[in-house]
C-alpha cells in the first residue's frame, strides 16, 4: 500500500474506532462552554447483578469532586436512581440531582429533594409483585412514584413481564412503561430524564453553559435530545443499548477517564498555563 493511501486507511479506521473523539476534543479543549448531565448507572458506574451491587470506584468521587469545582458547580446527576441513592455512592460528595427519571430533584446540593410526583399506589404495588412472583429471578426496586423490574437473572422473562406491565399502563393510564437495560420501569408519564433536566438547565450554575448529557440507555436519550436541541451534546456509552459503533464511549471505564482528563483541563483552562 502507497505511504499516503496506508495514512488515510489508518486515519479512517481511528475514526471508526474512537467515532466521539472530535466532540470530546472540542469539550475538551473550552471546559467553561459546557455543563455536564451525567446518568450513573452504566455511565459513571459499570453495569452490576443488581442494582444494590453497584461499585463506585476508586478516585471517581475525588474525580467529580474536581470537576464540579472547575465547572463552576455546572455539574449534575440525572439518574433513574433516588437522590438519596445517589448521595449514599457518592458520599460526602453531593451535587444537583434529577431522580427517578425526573420524578424528584434537587435543585441545590445542600438543598432539600423534592418529589414532583405521587408515590406508586399500592394497588399498582401489588399488581408488580405479583408479576415478580414467577420467577426469583425477578427484582422488583421500589422508587417513591417509579416502580422498577430488573430481569437480569431471568433475561428470558423480558417479553412476558413486558406484555404484563403493559396491561398494567393499561389500566393505571398516568403510568407508561420505560426500558431500560434488563429493567422494566413503571414511571409517571409526565416525567422523564429530559424533564429532569429541563428543570436543571435554567439553574445559575448551568445557564449560559451548553448542556451535555451523557448516558447509556434508552431512558437517557430524551435528555441527549433535549441538550442538543439546546445547542449542547448528547454523548452515548456503548453497552446493550448502544453499539460501539457511532458511541462516543465504549463503557464507564473510558467515561470516568474522560472526566478526570476534563477535570484536569477545567482546573488549568488554555491560556493559564
Ligand atoms: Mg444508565
Amino acid at each position: 500500500m502507497k505511504p499516503h493511501l496506508f495514512y488515510m486507511y489508518a486515519t479512517a479506521m481511528q475514526e471508526i474506532s474512537t467515532p466521539g473523539s472530535a466532540r470530546l476534543e472540542r469539550v475538551l479543549a473550552n471546559p467553561a462552554e459546557w455543563a455536564l448531565f451525567i446518568d450513573i448507572d452504566g455511565t459513571l458506574l459499570d453495569m452490576a447483578p443488581r442494582p444494590d451491587a453497584a461499585v463506585v470506584p476508586p478516585g471517581l468521587v475525588e474525580t467529580l469532586t474536581r470537576l464540579s469545582k472547575g465547572f463552576g458547580g455546572g455539574v449534575a446527576l440525572v439518574t433513574g436512581r433516588r437522590v438519596a441513592d445517589a448521595d449514599r455512592f457518592f458520599a460526602p460528595l453531593r451535587l444537583v440531582t434529577s431522580g427517578v427519571h425526573g420524578a424528584e430533584v434537587r435543585t441545590h446540593p445542600g438543598g432539600e429533594t423534592l418529589m414532583l410526583a405521587a408515590p406508586v399506589p399500592s394497588e399498582v404495588l401489588q399488581a408488580v409483585h405479583d408479576i415478580a412472583a414467577r420467577s426469583s429471578g425477578i427484582l422488583i426496586e421500589e422508587k417513591g412514584p417509579v416502580v422498577a423490574v430488573h430481569y437480569r437473572k431471568a433475561p428470558e422473562l423480558g417479553p412476558a413481564i413486558e406484555r404484563d406491565l403493559g396491561s398494567i399502563t393499561l389500566r393505571w393510564k398516568d403510568f407508561t412503561l420505560r426500558p431500560g437495560r434488563r429493567v422494566l420501569e413503571l414511571v409517571p408519564k409526565a416525567h422523564s430524564k429530559g424533564t429532569g433536566l429541563r428543570s436543571l438547565v435554567r439553574l445559575p450554575a448551568f445557564n449560559g453553559r451548553r448542556p451535555i448529557m451523557i448516558g447509556d440507555d434508552h431512558g437517557d436519550e430524551a435528555a441527549m435530545h433535549l441538550a442538543q436541541r439546546l445547542g449542547g451534546l448528547g454523548l452515548k456509552v456503548a453497552g446493550e443499548h448502544f453499539d460501539r459503533h457511532g458511541a462516543d464511549f465504549d463503557g464507564a471505564a473510558s467515561v470516568r477517564a474522560w472526566l478526570s482528563g476534563l477535570a484536569d483541563a477545567a482546573a488549568n483552562p488554555p491560556g493559564t498555563a
